[in-house]
């Protein structure tokens, strides 16, 4: 667009989102999947970061092998999974969580040996969950306001659908802190530490290391916070333009544009 930039750096490792970079809802975009056969070939290290905690690292996979992306456990960070990690580094084994998410967040939570429980939790963990009642709130606000640490997966506001939008785990995260008085750990972007969790799989150089999304305020806050190079590709939800947000090393249409890329 005629704009000054500086030049694309040597580039030694991806860390990427998924939706509306790699798909859009269940459909493969055809440049994505290309980008990341060619780092594939070219021994390219990649990990892919989702705020999304309602579907397991498990499904993940299976949907980018089943559109031709040739990944592993390895490849995939999710917030359910490192909302599960934060707590363990934080709390012994057998931590008394509380759950307000989808089955795959308490598979997370389980599988890190910590004992899910409304029965005085010592933290209370929030994804977004689509069977939310008053009663699951009623009992995260008790136990918080009884000491337990409140953590959320990602403050994702609005979702949106085939038709529409839906409120987001922010949104019932939002109500709870609030009702509580806290302000929540946030596990997904725009934090780092599942930016942090790709880089230590992946091993790279961060300034070497691009951080694709199709979100401003998530997705390349939480790559120009870890300090990777952060591209924006427009090919998912429409760019929010917000004069107090980081704006994104560089913006493209399509993932063809990274050189490199066939
Ligand atoms: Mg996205």
């Amino acid at each position: 667009m005629g704009k000054l930039h500086n030049p694309w750096p040597v580039i030694r490792g991806v860390v990427s989102d998924l939706d509306g970079v790699v798909y859009r809802g269940k459909t493969p975009i055809d440049d994505a999947v290309k980008a990341f056969q060619t780092w594939k070939a070219e021994g390219i290290p990649f990990c892919f970061v989702t705020n999304n905690s309602t579907h397991t690292a498990e499904d993940v996979v299976s949907k980018l092998v089943s559109f031709g992306i040739d990944v592993t456990l390895d490849n995939v960070v999710t917030s359910a999974v490192t909302a599960a990690q934060l707590i363990r580094q934080r709390f012994p084994e057998g931590t008394r969580v509380f759950v307000i998410g989808a089955p795959s967040l308490k598979q997370a939570i389980a599988a890190a040996n910590l004992e899910i429980t409304e029965r005085e939790p010592s933290v209370v963990v929030m994804g977004l969950d689509r069977e939310i009642t008053h009663e699951k709130m009623r009992i995260a606000v008790d136990a918080i306001l009884k000491g337990a640490l409140l953590i959320g997966t990602n403050p994702d506001l609005l979702l949106p659908t085939p038709t529409g939008f839906e409120p987001g785990a922010g949104a019932i995260l939002t109500a709870v802190a609030t009702a509580a008085r806290v302000k929540p750990i946030i596990v997904g972007k725009p934090e780092v530490y599942m930016i942090e969790a790709a880089l230590k799989r992946i091993g790279t150089d961060r300034s070497s290391t691009l951080m694709i999304g199709d979100q401003i305020p998530t997705d390349i806050q939480a790559g120009k916070k870890a300090g990777l190079c952060s591209v924006l590709v427009t090919t998912g939800v429409p760019p929010v333009e917000d004069a107090t947000l980081l704006p994104p090393d560089f913006t493209i249409a399509t993932l063809k544009e990274i050189p490199g890329v066939r």
